[in-house]
């Protein structure tokens, strides 16, 4: 296909692409990637560091990069961290080794952020396309309902979760794509088809 294209145009999934999934608790971003990765090779999960204790299920270099307070100042301090944030009391950063090298070597990256890490990653210089998908409930009632359903926290918890999720839901403005999940496939199909869209769009280059 690449000798039918004039000069100065290219794919841009030719290219390493960073999918970032913000949404609020409750969303299914977690759900959403595990799905997308077991489907597509070309899609990497970008394993963040949290200062935040592990849950039961999970697992340490898959699921995060779980990291003492010390050395999440370490990373820090290095500049190793594309973007941070503190959520609930805990610390939460993308560390650049997760995503530049895997960009550079032409896979997309997927990120599970939240909406100011997303917002932060856009604006982050990777010199790569950045494609914000905000991914929400299909309504407010159900974000509770799952919110409460995961059964991880106490009440205060679970309030400043709802909290922040309306302030997050603000923020959908600044996103190129909403996606409703429903039902997980279905959502899985709607983020699969904004990849290939993506993957297909026509870009000039040098
Ligand atoms: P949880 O504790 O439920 O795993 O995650 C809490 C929030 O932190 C979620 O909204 C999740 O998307 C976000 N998060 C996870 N990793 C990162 C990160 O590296 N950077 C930012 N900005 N947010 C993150």
């Amino acid at each position: 296909m690449r000798d039918l294209l004039p000069p100065g145009v290219a794919l841009q999934g030719e290219r390493g692409i960073a999918f970032v999934i913000a949404g609020p608790s409750g969303a299914g971003k977690s759900s959403v990637i595990s799905a997308l990765l077991a489907r597509d090779p070309r899609l990497v999960f970008s394993v963040s560091v949290t200062t935040r204790p592990p849950r039961p299920h999970e697992v340490h270099g898959r699921d995060y990069y779980f990291v003492s307070a010390a050395e999440f100042d370490r990373l820090l301090a290095e500049g190793a961290l594309l973007e941070w944030t503190e959520y609930q009391g805990h610390r939460y950063g993308t560390p650049k080794s997760e995503v530049v090298p895997r960009l550079e070597q032409g896979l997309d990256v997927v990120l599970n952020v939240e909406v100011r890490g997303a917002l932060a990653l856009k604006g982050a210089g990777l010199g790569h396309p950045v494609v914000l998908i905000f991914l929400v409930p299909p309504s407010w009632e159900e974000l509770v309902r799952r919110v409460r359903g995961r059964g991880t926290e106490d009440e205060a918890a679970l309030r400043e979760r709802l909290r922040i999720a309306r302030h997050e839901l603000s923020c959908i403005p600044a996103f190129e794509y909403l996606v409703v999940n429903d039902e997980l496939e279905k959502a899985v199909a709607r983020v699969e088809a904004i990849i290939q869209a993506e993957r297909m769009r026509v870009v000039r280059c040098a």
